[in-house]
């Protein structure tokens, strides 16, 4: 991927060329650097007194990146065939700040005066990544005073109807200090990509609340360039509650510090304590229900049950799921072995929810916590029948996702929340599919939100409550 940066020639006293001294780069020579990602080379396609261009090539090395992905994300070849080396995006603004270090400081031993002056700039990325509403970059953009052109880049010129990739050739020019235009480019790459490859770490978002100052806040996309930077729903909730997006962020590198601290293998983002939450409100319903013996329905590797064991109400306690190796967890986690007492109460069962199952009748509640989303939607049906209409325990506890929650996070509402979600229900699905499997199983029904609740887009997690009326 390529960027080229243009400076017209400032002033009769000084020469297009000084670009070299303003960058710390010699329009003489090509230099490479290796980073982490690939290597990025700085060369000059033109140099006069008129003008001067000064290219920045990136080439990412996407085999070397996908022995370092993440397990679990996107198709199973995704790491090697995917855009990176081609599409400018988060990669190049990282590349951008490690290349031009001092330029982003505003520091020029040589030329101090030039460094401090709104100059005339060019700068061309013939591929940028735009996701996200239509006219983005124009909107990011033209506020800090750019004439920006974006063209769309077609799949195939042949084939018209094929429609368009998410990139576009982009051009912007206008009077700047390059260290602001370097910070610019900084941090509004990777909000137009939308997608960040380059997992930012803390101290990078520490780097982001240094390179918005003096211009994020007044911006009229501050609160769409804050969604897209900040993961955390309650700190975005933040930034819209009247702290400004430089506090916010200064924040979230605080929290996710803090969290790197306390387990430093951990990503930040707080998923353990939401689903700590949840177990809790589900024990709690079940603890409610007055309960002895308890079905937990798609039991993992039996957080919950452990939660279930400490209520002495519970006489007997049944954890399944269709993974093996999730119950050989459990019982571990549960020392099953050592404990007899424990063991007596409780018992772990390999099964499928997609079968019918005798072993699953006469309890007095079951739990399905964060399951139904791993199945087929296909197979919702029969598992409702089997839960609902054969099993058919006196109090059913359900959570699952809600959709359109999503849309607070960072990658927007497009994508699921893990891999191995097979759906993610609306809160009207939700409510569609709980109130026609109550009415036809006779069970009386409660919906209930769960964990931060979004005032558009509702609660992270929705939760119902069934309660079988005859018996
Ligand atoms: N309830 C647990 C685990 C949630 S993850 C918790 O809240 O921590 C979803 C679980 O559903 C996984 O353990 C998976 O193995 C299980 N699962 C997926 N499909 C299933 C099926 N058809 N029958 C039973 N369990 C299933």
């Amino acid at each position: 991927m390529l960027l080229t940066l243009t400076l017209s020639q400032p002033d009769p006293l000084h020469s297009a060329a000084d670009l070299g001294f303003l960058l710390h780069k010699h329009p003489e020579r090509v230099q490479t650097q290796t980073l982490s990602f690939g290597a990025a080379s700085v060369f000059y396609p033109q140099v006069s007194a008129q003008r001067t261009t000064a290219a920045l090539l990136l080439e990412v090395d996407p085999v070397g990146l996908s022995r370092t992905a993440r397990p679990g994300e996107g198709a199973p070849l995704e790491p090697y065939v995917n855009d990176r080396p081609y599409a400018s995006g988060s990669f190049l603004a990282v590349a951008l700040r490690d290349v031009f270090g001092t330029a982003f400081t505003g520091r020029s031993r040589e030329r101090q005066a030039l460094a401090d002056t709104p100059l005339t700039f060019t700068v061309h990325l013939p591929c940028v990544t735009a996701r996200g509403p239509e006219g983005l970059p124009e909107r990011l953009f033209e506020p800090l005073g750019y004439v920006v052109q974006a063209t769309p880049i077609a799949l195939d010129p042949l084939y018209p109807e094929w429609g368009e990739r998410p990139y576009v050739d982009l051009r912007l020019s206008g009077q700047v200090r390059l260290r602001d235009l370097l910070a610019h480019l900084y941090v509004l790459l990777p909000v137009l990509d939308g997608k960040r490859h380059y997992y930012l770490n803390e101290a990078e978002v520490g780097k982001l609340a240094r390179h918005g100052a003096g211009w994020l806040d007044g911006h009229p996309e501050r609160d769409l360039i804050a969604r897209r930077y900040l993961r955390f729903a309650a700190l975005v909730r933040q930034a819209e509650e009247g702290f400004s997006v430089t506090e916010t962020v200064e924040a979230v590198a605080e929290q996710a510090a803090e969290n790197e601290a306390q387990a430093p293998t951990t990503s930040a983002f707080p998923r353990p304590r939401l689903h700590d939450e949840r177990l809790r409100w589900v024990a709690d319903q079940v603890h409610t229900s007055g309960a002895a013996q308890v079905l937990d329905l798609g039991c993992g590797e039996g957080k919950l049950l452990r939660l279930l064991l400490d209520m002495p109400q519970i006489r007997r306690l049944v954890g399944m799921d269709v993974s093996a190796r999730a119950l050989e967890i459990a019982a571990r986690r549960l020392n099953l072995r050592e404990r007899p007492e424990v063991a007596a109460r409780v018992q772990l069962l390999h099964g499928s929810l997609s079968y019918p199952d005798s072993r699953l009748k006469g309890f007095e509640a079951a739990t399905l916590v964060e399951v139904i989303e791993h199945l087929e939607p296909h197979q919702i049906g029969p598992l409702t029948r089997h839960v609902f209409g054969e099993a058919r325990p006196g109090t059913v506890i359900v959570t699952t996702p809600n959709r359109e929650y999503n849309a607070v996070f960072e990658d927007g509402a497009e994508e699921m929340r893990h891999a191995d979600h097979r759906f993610e229900w609306t809160r009207p699905e939700f409510a569609a599919w709980a109130g026609t499997t109550a009415q036809t199983h006779g069970y009386a029904l409660t919906l209930h939100d769960l964990g931060d609740t979004h005032p558009d887009y509702g609660p992270i997690t929705q939760a119902a409550v069934f309660v079988r009326q005859n018996r």
